[in-house]
Parts: structure tokens; C-alpha cells; sequence
């Protein structure tokens, strides 16, 4: 029996638009021991989410059921992240462009 493709069961989640391969990798300095290694391709990853994130982009067939609940959540982890830094970003925009505008009001 063939089982559904990871990314139909999890319609919650867009995996869809993968980086390439090169995105995904990255360089470990040579003074520093990697977290983990892909046993996949070889790729060595400073932390283990990078290499479950990995795993998970490029990989995803080969994954067993844990590997595939460990890469939904840093995943959504990875997500839930990337939201709360893209409203900090915003928040500190807002308030350069009133601090500069308020400036400029009592300047002039
Ligand atoms: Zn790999």
C-alpha cells in the first residue's frame, strides 16, 4: 500500500516552492564540530533543527513517520519564528517613520 505524500496529509502547512538544494546548505567553520550529519547526502549542519529542516526539504520521500512529525514541527516552530520577527521588524519600522516624522514636525 502506497502511502499519501507528506505534504497532501498536511494540508495546514505550504511546502510547496523548495528552496534548492544549495539554499539549504551551509558551511561549518573548520574549528567547529557540526550538530549532526544528513545520512542521507553527507551534509554536515551546525544545529539540529537546520539538519531536520533539511532532511525535510530534501529528503521528504526518504523520511520515516518521526522524522516527518520532527520536521513538521521545527517547521511550524520555524514558522511561528519567522512571524514574530517579521512583526518586530514592522513595529520598529512604525515607529522609525513617527520618531523621523515627529522630528521633522517639531524641527520645522
Ligand atoms: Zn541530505
Amino acid at each position: 500500500m502506497e502511502s499519501e505524500p507528506f505534504h497532501r496529509s498536511t494540508p495546514n502547512l505550504r511546502l510547496v516552492n523548495y528552496p534548492s538544494m544549495s539554499e539549504t546548505w551551509c558551511e561549518i567553520p573548520p574549528d567547529e564540530s557540526p550538530a549532526g550529519t544528513c545520512e542521507y547526502c553527507g551534509q554536515p549542519y551546525p544545529t539540529q533543527n537546520r539538519l531536520i529542516l533539511h532532511k525535510g526539504v530534501e529528503h521528504l520521500q526518504q523520511l520515516d513517520a518521526d522524522e516527518q512529525d520532527a520536521f513538521t514541527a521545527t517547521y511550524s516552530d520555524e514558522e511561528a519564528e519567522l512571524r514574530t520577527f517579521r512583526l518586530k521588524a514592522l513595529g520598529v519600522l512604525v515607529l522609525l517613520y513617527f520618531g523621523f516624522l515627529i522630528t521633522y514636525v517639531i524641527v520645522t
